[in-house]
């Protein structure tokens, strides 16, 4: 799982999302949006059965490692371990996938990630909270086939470029995605992280990206690889 916020718990009731299987999740950056622990503390006996040698593992920058143990003093007692991730170092998380993380142009007072995940079916690039990306994300991404791409696009109506992305910067990522050739065949590019921030409803962002083949991301929304 990427990011766990604070409608973590709201989701998996609603949209009858199981957790019990999590392994491991990649945590872009402590903003409260991305990262609230807090909840995590229900894996304590008494509120969850968790089977034995059954470790979830957050792997995240030292802000989030803190925030973690900040909110949860001990973390074997609620199953939890947690690993510094390094920018560009690939983390193995079992069944053929590969988590690694990119720095993001995103809360430059702690170095935010956006994870790419490999998996045998084809890459993944989760673009949660960035801006236009730093040149080393860029040419790290030269050498991947992304067959989705999930993009910030908080700032809707607003072009802003630095730490989110209005919508006439996330069509230059995917274009410039394109002219990298770094899109599979197929490639789905999708929006995502929006904000009343940037004035536009969800018809509003339809509208805009339709026509660029952009697709407006939802909750519950479900994407096969
Ligand atoms: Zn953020
Ligand atoms: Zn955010």
């Amino acid at each position: 799982m990427v990011d766990w916020g604070p409608d973590a718990y709201h989701s998996m009731i609603a949209l009858n999302v199981d957790y019990a299987p999590l392994r491991h999740l990649l945590v872009s950056h402590s903003h409260q949006d991305h990262w609230m622990p807090e909840d995590l503390a229900f894996r304590r006996k008494g509120f969850s059965v968790i089977p034995e040698n059954s470790v979830l593992t957050v792997h995240g920058n030292q802000a989030v490692g803190d925030k973690l143990k900040t909110v949860l003093d001990d973390l074997d007692v609620v199953a939890l371990s947690y690993r510094r991730a390094v920018a560009f170092e690939e983390r193995d998380l079992g069944d053929g996938l590969v988590g690694i993380p990119l720095p993001a142009n995103h809360a430059p007072d702690e170095e935010a990630f956006n994870w790419l995940v490999r998996t045998p079916e084809g890459s993944v690039l989760f673009g949660n909270d960035t801006g236009w990306y730093p040149a080393e994300s860029w040419d790290f991404l030269a050498g991947e086939s992304l067959r989705v791409v999930f993009m910030d696009s908080t700032s809707g109506s607003i072009p802003a470029r630095d730490h989110h992305m209005g919508c006439v910067v996330v069509v230059e990522v995917r274009d410039m995605m394109c002219k990298m050739g770094i899109l599979a065949p197929g490639a789905r590019f999708i929006s995502n992280h929006f904000s009343h921030n940037g004035g536009m409803l969800h018809s509003d962002l339809y509208d805009f990206y339709a026509p660029h083949g952009i697709e407006v991301a939802y909750d519950g929304m479900e994407v096969a690889l």
